[in-house]
Protein backbone atom coordinates (compact mmCIF):
# COMPACT_ATOMS: atom_id res chain seq x y z
CA UNK A 1 0.00 0.00 0.00
CA UNK A 2 1.45 3.05 -1.00
CA UNK A 3 1.58 6.06 1.25
CA UNK A 4 0.84 9.85 0.56
CA UNK A 5 2.76 12.63 1.94
CA UNK A 6 0.89 15.95 1.72
CA UNK A 7 4.31 18.37 2.03
CA UNK A 8 6.29 15.84 -0.53
CA UNK A 9 7.18 18.59 -2.92
CA UNK A 10 8.12 21.47 -0.49
CA UNK A 11 10.17 18.79 1.74
CA UNK A 12 11.98 17.71 -1.14
CA UNK A 13 13.38 14.79 1.46
CA UNK A 14 12.11 12.10 0.01
CA UNK A 15 12.34 12.48 -3.58
CA UNK A 16 10.49 9.55 -4.94
CA UNK A 17 7.79 8.80 -2.65
CA UNK A 18 5.48 9.80 -5.85
CA UNK A 19 6.51 6.39 -7.52
CA UNK A 20 5.38 3.06 -5.99
CA UNK A 21 8.25 0.98 -4.01
CA UNK A 22 8.72 -1.20 -6.35
CA UNK A 23 9.49 0.83 -9.04
CA UNK A 24 11.95 2.86 -6.70
CA UNK A 25 14.24 0.07 -6.17
CA UNK A 26 14.19 -0.97 -9.73
CA UNK A 27 15.68 2.74 -10.60
CA UNK A 28 18.38 2.04 -7.78
CA UNK A 29 19.19 -1.04 -8.97
CA UNK A 30 19.69 0.54 -12.76
CA UNK A 31 21.61 3.52 -11.14
CA UNK A 32 23.94 0.95 -9.93
CA UNK A 33 24.64 -0.96 -12.99
CA UNK A 34 25.18 2.24 -15.16
CA UNK A 35 27.59 3.43 -12.97
CA UNK A 36 29.54 0.28 -12.96
CA UNK A 37 29.15 -0.01 -16.65
CA UNK A 38 30.49 3.77 -16.93
CA UNK A 39 33.64 2.10 -16.08
CA UNK A 40 33.28 -0.96 -18.33
CA UNK A 41 32.29 -3.41 -15.66
CA UNK A 42 29.49 -5.46 -16.98
CA UNK A 43 28.05 -7.63 -14.43
CA UNK A 44 24.75 -7.70 -12.47
CA UNK A 45 23.01 -7.91 -8.74
CA UNK A 46 22.69 -10.96 -7.28
CA UNK A 47 20.69 -9.74 -4.01
CA UNK A 48 18.10 -6.75 -3.84
CA UNK A 49 17.29 -6.45 -0.47
CA UNK A 50 14.47 -4.19 0.07
CA UNK A 51 12.70 -3.10 2.92
CA UNK A 52 9.65 -5.33 4.25
CA UNK A 53 8.44 -1.71 5.87
CA UNK A 54 10.21 1.16 3.35
CA UNK A 55 7.81 3.95 5.83
CA UNK A 56 8.38 4.60 9.59
CA UNK A 57 12.15 3.88 9.06
CA UNK A 58 14.31 6.75 10.78
CA UNK A 59 14.99 6.24 14.21
CA UNK A 60 16.38 10.15 14.59
CA UNK A 61 14.13 12.86 13.86
CA UNK A 62 15.72 16.52 13.76
CA UNK A 63 12.85 19.12 13.94
CA UNK A 64 13.39 23.06 13.79
CA UNK A 65 10.79 25.69 15.25
CA UNK A 66 9.05 29.43 14.43
CA UNK A 67 6.44 31.70 15.28
CA UNK A 68 4.05 32.95 12.65
CA UNK A 69 1.18 34.49 13.42
CA UNK A 70 1.17 33.11 16.97
CA UNK A 71 1.21 30.30 15.84
CA UNK A 72 4.07 27.26 16.18
CA UNK A 73 5.60 26.07 13.16
CA UNK A 74 7.56 23.19 13.17
CA UNK A 75 9.00 20.41 10.94
CA UNK A 76 12.03 19.75 8.84
CA UNK A 77 14.07 22.68 6.86
CA UNK A 78 12.70 22.69 2.95
CA UNK A 79 15.98 20.73 1.07
CA UNK A 80 18.91 23.87 1.13
CA UNK A 81 16.96 26.49 2.91
CA UNK A 82 16.25 27.46 6.16
CA UNK A 83 12.72 27.55 5.64
CA UNK A 84 10.47 25.05 7.79
CA UNK A 85 7.83 22.87 6.33
CA UNK A 86 5.40 22.95 9.00
CA UNK A 87 4.36 19.58 9.32
CA UNK A 88 2.11 17.24 11.75
CA UNK A 89 3.14 13.93 11.04
CA UNK A 90 6.30 12.63 9.02
CA UNK A 91 5.77 9.22 7.29
CA UNK A 92 9.28 7.81 7.28
CA UNK A 93 9.26 7.92 11.19
CA UNK A 94 7.37 6.03 13.72
CA UNK A 95 4.50 6.80 15.41
CA UNK A 96 5.60 7.13 18.48
CA UNK A 97 8.45 9.88 17.52
CA UNK A 98 5.52 11.51 15.91
CA UNK A 99 3.59 11.61 18.92
CA UNK A 100 6.61 12.79 20.53
CA UNK A 101 6.93 15.70 18.15
CA UNK A 102 3.33 16.59 18.68
CA UNK A 103 3.29 16.55 22.40
CA UNK A 104 6.25 18.89 22.15
CA UNK A 105 4.91 21.05 19.82
CA UNK A 106 1.38 21.84 21.44
CA UNK A 107 3.40 22.31 24.54
CA UNK A 108 5.69 24.92 23.20
CA UNK A 109 2.42 26.83 21.91
CA UNK A 110 0.57 26.59 25.60
CA UNK A 111 3.82 26.91 27.45
CA UNK A 112 4.73 30.00 24.81
CA UNK A 113 8.30 28.83 25.05
CA UNK A 114 10.82 31.21 23.44
CA UNK A 115 11.70 30.00 20.05
CA UNK A 116 14.93 31.34 18.49
CA UNK A 117 15.20 33.58 15.34
CA UNK A 118 18.18 33.11 13.74
CA UNK A 119 17.98 36.31 11.96
CA UNK A 120 17.63 38.21 14.78
CA UNK A 121 19.87 36.23 17.01
CA UNK A 122 16.89 36.30 19.51
CA UNK A 123 14.78 33.91 21.61
CA UNK A 124 15.59 30.42 22.92
CA UNK A 125 14.84 27.03 21.70
CA UNK A 126 16.46 26.14 18.55
CA UNK A 127 15.84 22.87 17.90
CA UNK A 128 14.16 19.51 18.89
CA UNK A 129 16.01 15.83 18.27
CA UNK A 130 14.02 12.72 18.74
CA UNK A 131 15.94 9.23 18.59
CA UNK A 132 14.62 6.10 18.90
CA UNK A 133 16.18 2.80 19.89
CA UNK A 134 14.32 0.86 17.68
CA UNK A 135 15.22 -2.56 19.16
CA UNK A 136 14.18 -1.82 22.55
CA UNK A 137 11.77 0.81 22.63
CA UNK A 138 14.14 3.25 24.11
CA UNK A 139 13.51 7.58 23.43
CA UNK A 140 15.82 10.46 23.79
CA UNK A 141 14.81 13.90 23.76
CA UNK A 142 17.14 16.77 23.21
CA UNK A 143 16.32 20.16 23.34
CA UNK A 144 18.44 22.44 21.72
CA UNK A 145 18.31 25.89 23.35
CA UNK A 146 20.67 28.90 22.94
CA UNK A 147 21.36 29.77 26.12
CA UNK A 148 20.93 27.49 29.34
CA UNK A 149 18.07 29.45 31.44
CA UNK A 150 15.03 27.28 29.92
CA UNK A 151 11.64 28.59 31.53
CA UNK A 152 8.93 25.50 30.82
CA UNK A 153 11.15 22.70 30.82
CA UNK A 154 9.40 21.54 33.81
CA UNK A 155 6.74 20.73 32.32
CA UNK A 156 7.91 19.67 29.22
CA UNK A 157 9.90 17.47 31.37
CA UNK A 158 6.84 16.22 33.23
CA UNK A 159 4.96 15.60 30.24
CA UNK A 160 7.32 13.74 28.23
CA UNK A 161 8.53 11.11 31.26
CA UNK A 162 4.37 10.12 31.46
CA UNK A 163 5.50 8.41 28.28
CA UNK A 164 6.82 5.20 29.02
CA UNK A 165 9.69 5.09 26.48
CA UNK A 166 10.90 8.26 26.66
CA UNK A 167 14.46 7.18 28.90
CA UNK A 168 16.59 10.17 28.53
CA UNK A 169 16.31 14.09 28.37
CA UNK A 170 18.78 16.27 27.47
CA UNK A 171 19.43 20.24 26.94
CA UNK A 172 21.90 21.17 24.49
CA UNK A 173 22.98 24.60 24.48
CA UNK A 174 24.14 26.09 21.02
CA UNK A 175 24.69 29.90 20.95
CA UNK A 176 26.84 30.09 18.52
CA UNK A 177 25.48 31.44 14.54
CA UNK A 178 25.87 28.34 12.60
CA UNK A 179 23.51 25.72 10.53
CA UNK A 180 24.97 22.96 12.48
CA UNK A 181 22.36 21.46 15.50
CA UNK A 182 23.98 20.60 18.26
CA UNK A 183 26.66 22.97 20.32
CA UNK A 184 29.32 21.60 22.81
CA UNK A 185 27.62 21.80 25.86
CA UNK A 186 25.17 19.69 27.27
CA UNK A 187 23.07 19.04 30.29
CA UNK A 188 21.24 15.74 31.14
CA UNK A 189 17.93 16.71 32.44
CA UNK A 190 16.35 12.91 33.27
CA UNK A 191 17.36 9.72 32.86
CA UNK A 192 21.24 8.69 31.97
CA UNK A 193 21.41 11.05 29.54
CA UNK A 194 21.79 7.94 26.71
CA UNK A 195 19.76 5.26 25.13
CA UNK A 196 20.47 1.85 24.34
CA UNK A 197 19.77 -0.46 21.14
CA UNK A 198 20.96 -3.70 20.34
CA UNK A 199 21.88 -3.84 16.52
CA UNK A 200 23.22 -7.81 15.11
CA UNK A 201 23.88 -8.83 18.95
CA UNK A 202 25.39 -5.90 19.85
CA UNK A 203 24.54 -3.26 22.62
CA UNK A 204 25.26 0.55 21.40
CA UNK A 205 24.73 3.51 23.60
CA UNK A 206 23.06 6.71 21.97
CA UNK A 207 23.59 10.05 22.96
CA UNK A 208 22.26 13.11 20.66
CA UNK A 209 26.12 13.30 19.15
CA UNK A 210 26.56 9.40 18.34
CA UNK A 211 26.67 8.32 15.06
CA UNK A 212 24.23 5.24 14.82
CA UNK A 213 22.95 4.30 11.20
CA UNK A 214 19.30 5.89 10.81
CA UNK A 215 17.86 2.94 9.07
CA UNK A 216 17.83 0.16 12.27
CA UNK A 217 16.43 -2.58 10.73
CA UNK A 218 17.56 -1.92 7.17
CA UNK A 219 21.50 -1.83 8.97
CA UNK A 220 21.12 -4.95 10.26
CA UNK A 221 20.54 -6.55 6.90
CA UNK A 222 23.18 -4.82 4.64
CA UNK A 223 25.67 -6.32 8.07
CA UNK A 224 24.29 -9.69 8.09
CA UNK A 225 24.61 -9.38 4.23
CA UNK A 226 28.45 -8.50 4.80
CA UNK A 227 29.22 -11.30 7.28
CA UNK A 228 26.87 -13.72 4.71
CA UNK A 229 30.02 -12.93 2.25
CA UNK A 230 33.03 -12.57 3.96
CA UNK A 231 33.16 -16.07 5.22
CA UNK A 232 36.04 -15.52 7.19
CA UNK A 233 37.92 -18.04 9.36
CA UNK A 234 38.99 -18.38 12.86
CA UNK A 235 42.68 -18.01 11.94
CA UNK A 236 42.16 -14.59 9.73
CA UNK A 237 42.91 -11.05 11.09
CA UNK A 238 41.00 -8.41 8.93
CA UNK A 239 40.61 -4.76 8.75
CA UNK A 240 37.71 -2.87 9.28
CA UNK A 241 38.34 0.63 7.45
CA UNK A 242 36.26 3.77 7.68
CA UNK A 243 34.87 1.98 10.73
CA UNK A 244 32.39 4.71 12.04
CA UNK A 245 31.46 3.36 15.47
CA UNK A 246 33.32 0.16 14.81
CA UNK A 247 30.23 -1.60 14.20
CA UNK A 248 31.13 -3.88 11.62
CA UNK A 249 34.60 -5.18 12.92
CA UNK A 250 32.79 -6.04 15.84
CA UNK A 251 30.26 -7.73 14.32
CA UNK A 252 32.72 -9.73 12.57
CA UNK A 253 34.52 -10.37 15.55
CA UNK A 254 33.47 -13.41 16.96
CA UNK A 255 34.30 -14.84 12.99
CA UNK A 256 37.70 -14.21 12.58
CA UNK A 257 41.12 -14.09 15.04
CA UNK A 258 41.37 -10.23 14.91
CA UNK A 259 40.09 -7.31 13.74
CA UNK A 260 41.89 -3.82 13.25
CA UNK A 261 39.71 -1.00 12.87
CA UNK A 262 40.84 2.44 11.34
CA UNK A 263 38.38 5.46 11.26
CA UNK A 264 40.13 9.36 11.44
CA UNK A 265 36.60 10.71 13.36
CA UNK A 266 38.35 11.01 17.30
CA UNK A 267 34.76 10.68 18.78
CA UNK A 268 33.30 7.84 16.63
CA UNK A 269 36.81 5.70 17.82
CA UNK A 270 36.11 6.47 21.22
CA UNK A 271 32.30 5.32 20.97
CA UNK A 272 33.60 2.36 19.11
CA UNK A 273 36.01 1.86 21.93
CA UNK A 274 33.52 2.20 24.24
CA UNK A 275 30.35 -0.14 22.79
CA UNK A 276 33.61 -3.12 22.91
CA UNK A 277 34.03 -2.40 26.44
CA UNK A 278 30.16 -3.23 26.82
CA UNK A 279 30.20 -6.17 24.31
CA UNK A 280 33.17 -6.88 26.26
CA UNK A 281 35.05 -7.44 22.84
CA UNK A 282 38.71 -8.27 23.09
CA UNK A 283 40.01 -9.37 19.57
CA UNK A 284 39.42 -5.33 18.14
CA UNK A 285 41.83 -2.95 17.84
CA UNK A 286 40.61 0.82 17.27
CA UNK A 287 43.11 3.48 15.43
CA UNK A 288 42.34 7.18 14.91
CA UNK A 289 43.96 7.87 11.09
CA UNK A 290 43.77 8.49 7.44
CA UNK A 291 42.98 5.04 6.33
CA UNK A 292 45.30 5.90 2.89
CA UNK A 293 48.03 6.83 5.93
CA UNK A 294 47.26 3.88 7.97
CA UNK A 295 47.26 1.20 5.05
CA UNK A 296 50.77 2.29 4.37
CA UNK A 297 52.73 0.74 7.42
CA UNK A 298 50.21 -2.58 7.26
CA UNK A 299 52.76 -5.54 6.07
CA UNK A 300 50.25 -8.64 5.99
CA UNK A 301 46.18 -8.79 6.38
CA UNK A 302 44.04 -11.73 5.27
CA UNK A 303 40.63 -10.06 4.64
CA UNK A 304 40.09 -6.18 4.34
CA UNK A 305 36.21 -4.68 4.83
CA UNK A 306 35.86 -1.20 3.93
CA UNK A 307 33.32 1.17 4.27
CA UNK A 308 34.22 5.11 2.93
CA UNK A 309 32.22 7.81 2.33
CA UNK A 310 30.25 9.17 0.03
CA UNK A 311 32.98 10.07 -2.56
CA UNK A 312 34.92 6.86 -1.71
CA UNK A 313 38.68 5.71 -1.20
CA UNK A 314 41.83 7.05 -2.65
CA UNK A 315 43.79 5.61 -5.54
CA UNK A 316 46.54 5.27 -2.83
CA UNK A 317 44.43 3.09 -0.42
CA UNK A 318 43.40 0.70 -3.17
CA UNK A 319 47.21 0.51 -4.30
CA UNK A 320 47.75 -0.66 -0.22
CA UNK A 321 45.13 -3.41 -0.68
CA UNK A 322 46.93 -4.93 -4.16
CA UNK A 323 50.53 -4.48 -2.52
CA UNK A 324 48.93 -5.86 0.37
CA UNK A 325 47.03 -8.83 -1.49
CA UNK A 326 44.35 -9.95 0.80
CA UNK A 327 42.22 -12.78 -0.32
CA UNK A 328 39.08 -11.28 0.39
CA UNK A 329 38.05 -7.36 0.03
CA UNK A 330 34.20 -6.19 0.61
CA UNK A 331 33.30 -3.22 -0.10
CA UNK A 332 30.25 -1.42 1.34
CA UNK A 333 29.74 2.12 -0.45
CA UNK A 334 26.84 4.46 -0.26
CA UNK A 335 28.20 6.32 -3.49
CA UNK A 336 27.30 4.03 -6.63
CA UNK A 337 29.79 6.43 -8.92
CA UNK A 338 32.78 6.22 -6.75
CA UNK A 339 32.41 2.69 -5.86
CA UNK A 340 32.15 2.26 -9.89
CA UNK A 341 35.47 4.21 -9.94
CA UNK A 342 37.30 2.51 -6.93
CA UNK A 343 36.34 -0.99 -8.65
CA UNK A 344 38.21 -0.09 -11.59
CA UNK A 345 41.42 -0.47 -9.84
CA UNK A 346 41.16 -3.53 -7.99
CA UNK A 347 40.20 -5.44 -10.86
CA UNK A 348 43.86 -5.49 -11.75
CA UNK A 349 43.55 -7.86 -9.24
CA UNK A 350 40.50 -9.21 -7.90
CA UNK A 351 37.08 -10.37 -9.53
CA UNK A 352 33.59 -9.87 -8.29
CA UNK A 353 32.34 -13.19 -6.47
CA UNK A 354 29.10 -10.67 -5.47
CA UNK A 355 27.07 -7.95 -5.26
CA UNK A 356 23.99 -7.38 -3.34
CA UNK A 357 22.19 -3.77 -3.14
CA UNK A 358 20.14 -2.91 0.24
CA UNK A 359 17.92 -0.24 0.24
CA UNK A 360 18.57 1.87 3.57
CA UNK A 361 16.64 5.23 2.83
CA UNK A 362 13.45 4.20 0.94
CA UNK A 363 12.18 6.82 -1.55
CA UNK A 364 15.17 8.91 -1.71
CA UNK A 365 17.87 8.50 -4.14
CA UNK A 366 20.77 6.64 -2.03
CA UNK A 367 21.36 3.01 -2.10
CA UNK A 368 24.12 1.22 0.03
CA UNK A 369 25.91 -1.56 -2.10
CA UNK A 370 27.94 -4.87 -1.03
CA UNK A 371 30.27 -5.78 -3.13
CA UNK A 372 32.46 -9.15 -2.47
CA UNK A 373 35.59 -8.98 -4.07
CA UNK A 374 38.04 -12.61 -4.53
CA UNK A 375 42.05 -12.23 -4.95
CA UNK A 376 42.34 -13.79 -8.63
CA UNK A 377 45.55 -15.19 -7.50
CA UNK A 378 44.35 -17.35 -4.55
CA UNK A 379 41.44 -18.57 -6.26
CA UNK A 380 43.58 -19.78 -9.13
CA UNK A 381 46.18 -21.41 -7.22
CA UNK A 382 43.16 -23.10 -5.04
CA UNK A 383 41.41 -23.65 -8.52
CA UNK A 384 45.05 -25.84 -9.45
CA UNK A 385 44.24 -28.11 -5.94
N1 LIG B 1 31.30 1.42 8.70
C1 LIG B 1 30.58 2.37 9.49
C2 LIG B 1 30.32 3.73 8.86
C3 LIG B 1 31.04 4.14 7.69
S1 LIG B 1 30.65 5.76 7.14
C4 LIG B 1 29.22 1.81 9.88
O1 LIG B 1 28.83 0.78 9.39
O2 LIG B 1 28.55 2.43 10.71
C5 LIG B 1 32.23 6.29 6.62
C6 LIG B 1 33.17 6.60 7.74
O3 LIG B 1 34.44 6.93 7.19
C7 LIG B 1 32.78 7.77 8.61
O4 LIG B 1 32.72 7.35 9.94
C8 LIG B 1 33.89 8.81 8.40
O5 LIG B 1 34.20 9.53 9.57
C9 LIG B 1 35.05 7.91 8.01
N2 LIG B 1 36.11 8.54 7.19
C10 LIG B 1 35.98 9.47 6.22
N3 LIG B 1 37.16 9.74 5.66
C11 LIG B 1 38.08 8.97 6.28
C12 LIG B 1 39.50 8.80 6.14
N4 LIG B 1 40.19 9.48 5.22
N5 LIG B 1 40.13 7.92 6.95
C13 LIG B 1 39.44 7.22 7.87
N6 LIG B 1 38.10 7.34 8.04
C14 LIG B 1 37.43 8.20 7.27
Amino acid sequence: MEKICKIMKKCGGCNMLDKPYDKTIEIKKQNVLDCLKNENINTHIDNVIKASNPYEYRNKMIVAFKYENGKVISGFYEEGSHNIVDMDSCIMHTPLQNKIFNLIKNKVKRLRISIYDEYRRRGLLRYVLIREAINTNQILVTFVTSEEMFPGRKELIKDLKAIKEVRTIVQNINNRQTSIVLGEKEKVLYGPGYIEDMLCGLKFRITSKSFYQVNTVQAEKLYNEVVKYSDFSKSDAIIDAYSGIGTIGMIMSSHVKNVISVENNKQAVKAAIEASRINNISNCRFYTADATEFMKDIDTIDAVIMDPPRSGSTVEFLESLIRLSPKKIIYVSCGPDTLARDLKVLLKKYKISHISIVDMFCFTKHIETVVCLENKNITLNNDKG
